[in-house]
């Protein structure tokens, strides 16, 4: 069985040609794939009939998800769907909205996506971290749930303008799959989205960093660093293995210098942990003359017992780095009354 949405545009025409199709065939399809959603072959009526029946004994479909569960925030600007894919696997994934400055215009609509069901990475303050890891999800299946939230979306007269691969997983222990549905979800033929529009987070495989600085993708990079040293770092995020801060730093430096992209690094804060002044010096003299951008993201309330630090210790931490000269944002936090934020999101508390 291959899914249609698999496909790139030029493995679509091959596809087409193959069966002894006119090339122009292979629009028909995708066209209608990103921009209609059916739910079967038997949808794509501009085919004629009989190439419709022999896609299907063909062993092609169409496998788009299925909504079990949906949680929307009080604001109404985060939605949290859990969807069931082709197979019945379930995977999280939310839309973040942030209304338009300008009257009558669109929100910026961003999905964040899951590249795995689980994951393996093991940080100690992640929902996802500790369900531990179950599989890899296949292309197709991220631009499923992409496609999921274009459909609703598209009822509302609105669209996808961002994504991120924030959801479950590490996007870059899945390298191929997420980089195969980046290539899917912004060809011009495909679903078409900017390349710029979109960001994937990693917490810092450095091999894969280097592999996508090298893709020929203008896409964000956001590095999950969570602390200035390594002892801290290695008791957050267990797996942090061999690889130490420098060296997330320097991965960071070279990404950048290779593609033009700025890239953040995320900084998750902990009450106790990892949010004192002296940690946010030592954070400042770490990325001292970076030009690197911080977003700290006050933690959210997960299964563990950490605890997310006051509004005042967050705004002396983003001074004491502002100071120092370091770009600093702190994240607008969507969804997390819902479990939908950050390190929120698992599969078996939904339901
Ligand atoms: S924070 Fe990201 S990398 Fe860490 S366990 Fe959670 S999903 Fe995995």
């Amino acid at each position: 069985m291959t899914d249609l949405y698999r496909l790139l545009p030029e493995e679509m025409e091959k596809m087409v040609t193959d069966m002894n199709h006119p090339r122009y065939r292979a629009d028909q399809i995708l066209y209608p794939l990103y921009y209609k959603f059916p739910k079967n072959i038997s949808d794509l009526k501009q085919l004629p009939i009989a190439m419709r029946d022999q896609l299907i004994a063909d062993g092609y479909t169409i496998g788009s998800a299925v909504e079990v569960h949906r949680v929307v925030s009080e604001d109404g600007d985060t939605t949290k769907l859990l969807l069931n894919l082709a197979d019945g696997t379930p995977v999280e994934t939310v839309l973040i909205q942030y209304p338009s400055s300008k009257i009558g215009g669109h929100p910026r609509s961003t999905i964040c996506v899951s590249t795995q069901v689980g994951c393996a990475m093991g940080c100690i303050f992640c929902a996802t971290g500790q369900m531990g890891f179950e599989r890899n999800l296949k292309a197709e299946e991220i631009v499923a749930q992409v496609i999921h939230f274009a459909n609703l979306l598209m009822q509302r007269g609105q669209h996808v303008t961002n994504l991120v691969f924030m959801g479950m997983g590490e996007p870059l222990a899945n390298y191929d799959e997420t980089i195969r549905a980046v290539r899917l979800l912004t060809h011009p033929r495909g679903f078409g989205i900017g390349q710029r529009n979109i960001t994937i987070s990693t917490i810092g495989i450095i091999s894969g960093i280097d592999r996508l600085a090298e893709e020929d993708l203008q896409i964000g990079l956001a590095i999950s660093l969570h602390a200035p040293n390594d002892m801290l770092r290695k008791r957050l995020v267990p797996t942090a293995g061999p690889h130490s801060v420098e060296d997330l730093i320097a991965a960071g430096k070279r990404y950048f210098k290779r593609t033009g992209r700025r890239v953040t690094f995320e900084y998750a804060l902990i009450e106790g942990v990892n949010d004192s002044a002296e940690i946010a010096k030592e954070l400042a003299l770490l990325l001292d003359g970076n030009g690197s951008h911080v977003n700290l993201i006050p933690i959210n309330p997960t299964a563990g017992n950490f605890q997310r630090p006051s509004r005042r210790n967050v705004l002396e931490f983003e001074r004491i780095l502002y100071n120092a000269g370091v770009n600093c944002t702190v994240r607008v936090e969507k969804g997390s009354e819902i479990s939908a934020a950050c390190g929120q999101l698992r599969t078996d508390i939904v339901g």
